[in-house]
């Protein structure tokens, strides 16, 4: 009867003593991995976003959860006049970011997506856009 306790008596003390591996989160913040998916992010190259519309990631997109709409500058360039990715339905799987043809997509660490409404997980461009 004694020897079992003192068995748990001696884990409980071992672990007393350890660094402790939960967080005192939303205080602390983890460090996720650089492979990490979380939202994404549309890169940016010379103050525009580097999409040109060319649809492979709403194609490849296995949620169909990223709606595009191309249009023209005046050099007759293609560029996403709307990209939107609704979040709901991502699933995180990073094919967007291996269609893309022209490394304009990527995925961040951000990983704090909770909201109220429905209508704020709709990421739209200017919300998609880099941070720098
Ligand atoms: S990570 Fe996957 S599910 Fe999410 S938008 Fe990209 S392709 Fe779609
Ligand atoms: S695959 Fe890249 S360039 Fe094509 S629509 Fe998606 S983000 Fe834009």
């Amino acid at each position: 009867m004694i020897v079992p306790l003192l068995k748990g008596l001696k884990i409980t003390l071992s672990h007393l003593f350890q660094k402790p591996i939960t967080l005192q989160y939303p205080d602390e913040k983890p460090q996720v991995s650089p492979n990490f998916r979380g939202l994404h992010a549309l890169k940016v190259s010379h103050d525009r976003a580097k999409c040109v519309a060319c649809y492979l990631c709403p194609t490849v997109c296995p949620a169909k959860c990223i709606t595009v709409e191309a249009g023209e500058d005046q050099n007759h360039d293609k560029y996403a006049e709307r990209y939107e990715i609704d979040m709901l339905r991502c699933i995180f799987c990073g094919y967007c970011v291996e269609a893309c043809p022209v490394d304009a997509l990527k995925m961040t660490g951000e990983f704090e997506l909770a909201n109220y409404k429905r209508e704020d997980f709709v990421f739209i461009k200017e919300r998609l856009l880099e941070k720098r």
